[in-house]
């Protein structure tokens, strides 16, 4: 965030002259991750469900949120931080955490692993992004409950194929 003002400067004055009115600096800001700080993806309660290996009566009915930062143990989280569920504690292995594993998968609902698409060709990371589009557009995905982020992958799966295309390029040079 920005400690700079961003008040629109009126009348040749820089600096910001509106109160501050109704501001209080919280002791931790909502929604971040009580680990790594970072803003957390708000998940449906589906998800979190559908996605721990640990017994469903820790299961707070709040919104938790999913941290996607890479070094970060933490996957899930209450708004208020004052529970987590770590990687362990999740019955599949996470993209986010892992994003240059093999055997980790980066589409869960078709079953693509991050070693597919590095080890594909062109024309077959093309034919696993058609894969997945067309099992999207029958219906057939359930991100929601198989997706620990509990959204579309095909966003990661596109980044990834951009990174592993980029690193080609670059060993080429
Ligand atoms: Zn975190």
């Amino acid at each position: 965030m920005s400690d700079s003002c961003c008040c629109p400067t009126e009348a040749g004055s820089t600096v910001c002259e509106l109160p501050a009115q109704d501001f209080q600096r919280p002791s931790r800001t909502k929604n971040t991750c009580p680990v790594c700080g970072m803003r957390g993806k708000p998940v449906q309660g589906q998800t979190v469900k559908a996605l721990l290996s640990v017994s469903l009566r820790e299961v707070q009915d709040v919104e938790y949120l999913f941290c996607k930062t890479q070094d970060c143990p933490v996957v899930y989280f209450s708004p208020d931080g004052e529970q987590i569920f770590r990687a362990e504690h999740i019955r599949e292995r996470v993209y986010q955490k892992e994003p240059e594993s093999d055997d980790v998968f980066v589409c869960y609902c078709f079953r693509h692993t991050v070693g597919d698409i590095r080890a594909a060709s062109s024309e077959s990371r093309k034919a696993i992004l058609e894969d997945i589009n067309i099992g999207i557009n029958a219906g057939q995905c359930a991100c929601d409950l198989r997706n620990p982020q509990g959204s579309c992958c095909l966003g990661n799966v596109r980044g990834l194929i951009k990174r592993h295309d980029q690193v080609m390029t670059d060993m080429a040079k």
